[in-house]
């Protein structure tokens, strides 16, 4: 496994492994570091559809809407390194803020078409912009076949989508599925922030989002489900920013549930920002 934190290298590694094998496809798994299983389970999947499988490492500061927790953010690069090391991915891309963002006055603008404007976008503005930006100079240095990003960052899979098609980028960007430990809580890099205690009581955020899926399959409207929603999560301590049943395309809450939908909940524990979501279709 290669380990590169320089713009010139990388490419310079993905050009010689694509001159070598012509047909090869460049997989990429782009993280924030504090790596665990649901980071994993992505380069897991990366490395059966691609044949190089490039993970890149880097806190991008553009898409934190708040100082503080940028500055909490869990930052491990010699434990994601051995970890990697371990599971074969070909090459970790670490770079330094200013391999990324070479110019200081940078600008960046892109229309979301609104997907930008709902659930995770009303709390965090600019951020999706942030997650853009970052997502669209990462694939213009390694330029992939295939980029792997997860559900548990819905939203984020259906705006990169957008981006890609409003840019006219060449790379197919494959979904993946949550992982979660075994109580069910998903997991996060931002779990690492929470005592145990509170580890436990963030298991309130799949117990609503999996009540609302079986009132689903039981029939119940949107209304109700909501309703009921609501009352399992006030049993606990936590402060509930928003929980909303959207439609998967438009992102939008919708009036009446169908299996396209997906609810979607975000919420403080102590000082930690969760999210977490669950698809009527699938089974997570
Ligand atoms: P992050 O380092 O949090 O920016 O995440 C990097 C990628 O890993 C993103 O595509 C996330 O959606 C994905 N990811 C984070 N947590 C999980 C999880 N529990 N299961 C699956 N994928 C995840």
């Amino acid at each position: 496994m290669e380990i590169v934190s320089n713009v010139q290298e990388i490419k310079a590694l993905i050009k010689a492994f694509r001159t070598k094998n012509p047909t090869a496809k460049i997989g990429f798994v782009p993280t924030m570091g504090a790596l665990h299983e649901g980071h994993l389970s992505l380069i897991q999947t990366a490395k059966k559809q691609a044949d190089f499988v490039v993970v890149s490492i880097f806190v991008n500061p553009t898409q934190f809407n708040d100082d503080s927790d940028l500055e909490k953010y869990p930052r491990t690069l010699e434990a994601d390194i051995s970890l990697l090391q371990k599971n074969l991915c070909d090459a970790v891309f670490a770079p330094s803020e200013s391999e990324i963002y070479p110019f200081k006055n940078r600008a960046y603008e892109i229309d979301l078409g609104g997907l930008d404007k709902v659930l995770e976008g009303k709390y965090r503005p600019g951020h999706f912009e942030g997650v853009c930006m970052v997502v669209e100079r990462l694939f213009e240095i390694v330029e992939p076949d295939i980029a792997f990003f997860g559900i548990k960052d819905f939203q984020q899979v259906a705006i990169i989508k957008h981006m890609v098609k409003k840019r006219g980028i060449d790379v197919e960007i494959v979904p993946c599925p949550i992982k979660r430990d075994d109580f069910g809580l998903a997991l996060s890099s931002r779990n690492m922030l929470l005592t145990p205690e509170q580890k436990i009581e963030a298991l309130i955020l799949f117990k609503t989002l999996s009540k609302g899926k079986e009132l689903f399959f039981k029939g119940e409207s949107a209304e109700k489900i909501r309703v009921e929603m609501l009352k399992i999560f006030k049993s606990s301590s936590l402060r509930l920013e928003y929980v909303e049943i959207v439609d998967n395309v438009s992102l939008k809450s919708v009036d009446k549930i169908h299996e396209n939908c997906s609810i979607c909940i975000a919420a403080y524990c102590g000082e930690i920002r969760l999210i977490d979501n669950i698809q009527l279709a699938l089974s997570n």
